[in-house]
């Protein structure tokens, strides 16, 4: 299941079950100069399409979604019933505990993993050469292959012509700092190079839909840093739909337009919090007081479910 290749055109059902959202979306208010979430005791609960998304713009429409992995003496309800919607241009992350279904939520949309229950559309339309690509935690780049080839492989499998092949690889290649590595293999290369690597692979072939699930969690915090800034510099320029699986609040902050936190196994949607900072976001969004701030309200509703 954790097959290293890019997901290119993935089968995603399209049946109209359309669910209800029965999570909580925490608004954001000013106050003071400061950034703070407003109270959520008490709230209402709404539905998340109807605050953020219209759903005439959902780009991804996560329907009931359940997944339960059977063995011979077990039965484990990994996730769900949950519902999500994700805008066009849209840049969403789930934070959630350990085992709580990031990933196979993650799979599941790229069509990796076939839910239990509900579905999964993405719409149609777009520029994309592919509707999605997916970048995992751990590389999953071919030892046997050049950084080159392994950044052009998968428009090789989308029978992009050669020549247009290598140039398109190599302009993410630039864009991602390896153009002197472009001859490199895999092993010469640091843990930051490859997943950089694994980054352009999935640019590469331009997908609507961009997967990442803990791409920068193999890191050190200083590559950390630097990896996350680029990404929001890379993201500013062609703004592509992302929904971005990560285990730091900090990250998801600043990534995000939305953070959406789930709750333990089977994962569910606990809160969905809209993120006030305007953009281009600056790596000085960091030492915000409303940033911190943020990420202590986050971590009240998080901490619970961590436990
Ligand atoms: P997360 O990414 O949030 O840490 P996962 O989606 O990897 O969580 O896993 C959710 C739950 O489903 C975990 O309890 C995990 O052990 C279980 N699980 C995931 N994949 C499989 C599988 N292929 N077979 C059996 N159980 C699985
Ligand atoms: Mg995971």
């Amino acid at each position: 299941m954790d097959d290293p290749v890019p997901t290119i055109g993935a089968g995603l059902a399209v049946n109209g079950n359309a669910g209800r959202h029965g999570h909580r979306t925490v608004p954001t208010s000013e106050v003071g100069g400061a950034m703070v979430p407003a109270a959520a005791e008490g709230e209402a609960i709404r539905e998340v399409t109807s605050q953020l998304v219209d759903p005439g713009d959902a780009k991804i429409a996560v329907r009931q979604v359940e997944r339960v992995f059977a063995t011979k003496r077990d039965r484990v309800q990994a996730l769900g019933p949950m519902d999500l919607d994700v805008g066009d241009g849209e840049f969403v992350c789930l934070v959630g505990p350990s085992g709580c279904g990031k990933s196979t939520l993650l799979r599941i949309v790229a069509g990796l993993v076939n839910p239990t229950a509900g579905e999964v559309q993405i719409s149609p339309g777009g520029t994309g050469k592919v509707p999605v690509a997916m970048v995992f935690q751990d590389y999953s780049i071919y030892p046997w292959k050049s950084v080159l080839a392994n950044v052009r492989f998968g428009l090789d499998l989308a029978h992009v012509p050669r020549k247009e092949a290598t140039a398109s690889a190599m302009k993410w290649i630039d864009k991602l700092g390896l153009t002197d590595f472009a001859d490199a293999f895999p092993n010469t290369l640091s843990g930051g190079m490859r997943q950089r690597v694994s980054i352009a692979r999935a640019l590469a072939v331009e997908p609507e839909v961009l997967l990442m699930d803990e791409p920068f969690a193999a890191l050190d915090a200083m590559l950390r840093m630097v990896l996350q800034d680029e990404l929001l510099d890379l993201w500013q320029s062609d703004r592509r739909t992302v929904l971005f699986v990560t285990h730091s609040l900090e990250e998801a902050i600043l990534l995000g337009d939305r953070v959406v936190v789930m709750s333990a196994r089977p994962g569910r949607i606990l809160a969905d919090f809209k993120i006030p900072f305007d953009r281009p976001r600056r790596p000085e969004l960091r030492a915000d007081p409303g940033f911190t701030a943020l990420q202590g309200r986050l971590w009240e509703e998080l901490s619970g479910e961590v436990s």
